[in-house]
């Protein structure tokens, strides 16, 4: 029998030990399974740029798992539990079988945190640096899945666990402020996807804090026609956030890489969502409310002054 080429060997020794139901164990031309019953499928993709996403001298081990998580901070956007996910590598031909290894590695521990498997994918050589791209399958029940455009006037706003510590450890790895305990790179290597916590029918809106606080607000406030009100001084740091200095505050709320969810949640389900999040020991915040008006974001302080940010949240293009 021919030796089988290296592509297939590198699949079946890293990542067929990964694969799951519907996977066809990586040797057919596609997956094949059905949706659990009675379930809505919910499908998202996020890929990851050698040098943009992540630093080239981060662990295989950290961006696997960090782009697993990014996908499954999608889902828990939506309200959507994990089912498994289609990975496309596109890697120089030179990276080394150990490169693999600890890459699947990565995926291994948090496929059994999560609960999902891989489905399939595609492996190609790259000509320059190493695109990663996930494409995630969740599911929900039939027409719950919380989107960005139900946002109503009167619905407060709500921020999970601690903002800008995804942005200030980008700047903390790039040495630009100090991280004493390392908390601020362990949350910008390795977020948390907040899934613990199930927003579908408490939150009537919702979206994760990939590319800045502000910006996400932007895009429910033109999904839903309010407008947002945010007292900045609500807005939840952790405590190594406010040890960086009140300089650092206007790039927290608009620095990206959170992975948190920001909720519009009516009033009459506050006493809800308090509760879920206590139970799925997710902190929650209120930092302000949406009201009747043009999508726009007003930032204002404890006292009612208005407050002007300059930056924007982060854009590709
Ligand atoms: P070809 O590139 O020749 O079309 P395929 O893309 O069909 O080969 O890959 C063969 C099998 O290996 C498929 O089942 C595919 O889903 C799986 N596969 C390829 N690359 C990956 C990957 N990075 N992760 C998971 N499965 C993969
Ligand atoms: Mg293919």
């Amino acid at each position: 029998m021919s030796p089988l080429p290296a592509e297939f060997d590198l699949i079946r020794r890293h990542f067929r030990p990964l694969a799951g139901p519907g996977s066809l164990d990586l040797t057919d031309d596609a997956a094949v399974f059905a949706p659990p019953p009675g379930r809505e499928l919910v499908v998202a993709a996020d890929a990851m740029v050698e040098g943009l996403h992540y630093l080239p001298d981060q662990s295989p081990e950290l961006v696997a798992r960090k782009l697993l998580r990014v996908n499954l901070s999608d889902l828990a956007a939506m309200g959507a539990q994990p089912f498994g996910y289609l990975l496309t590598l596109s890697v120089p031909r030179t990276t080394p079988d150990r490169w693999f290894a600890q890459f699947a590695a990565g995926l291994a521990q948090d496929q059994r945190e999560y609960g999902l498997h891989l489905l399939g994918g595609d492996t190609t050589g790259a000509t320059g640096i190493a695109c990663l791209s996930l494409t995630i399958i969740g599911h929900v029940a039939p027409g719950t899945a919380v989107r960005r455009s139900g946002a109503k006037p009167g619905d407060g706003i709500w921020v999970t666990g601690t903002i800008g510590d995804g942005v200030l450890g980008l700047a903390a790895a790039r040495g630009e402020i100090a991280d004493p305990d390392g908390y601020l790179v362990g949350r910008y290597r390795l977020p948390t996807p907040r899934l613990a916590l199930r927003i579908s029918g408490l939150a009537s809106a919702a979206m994760d804090v990939s590319d800045g606080l502000l910006q996400e607000l932007g895009h429910i406030t033109r999904a839903s026609g309010v407008t947002a009100q945010i007292d900045v001084d609500a807005a939840p740091l952790s405590a190594q956030a406010r040890q960086a200095g009140p300089q650092w505050r206007d790039t927290c709320l608009a620095g990206g890489d959170d992975y948190e969810l920001v909720l519009a949640v009516p009033a009459d389900r506050e006493a809800s969502l308090l509760a879920a999040a206590g139970r799925a020991g997710v902190p929650v915040t209120r930092i302000g409310w949406f009201e009747a008006g043009p999508p726009d974001v007003w930032l204002h302080d404890a006292a009612g002054r208005l407050v002007s940010i300059q930056h924007t949240g982060w854009s590709h293009f």
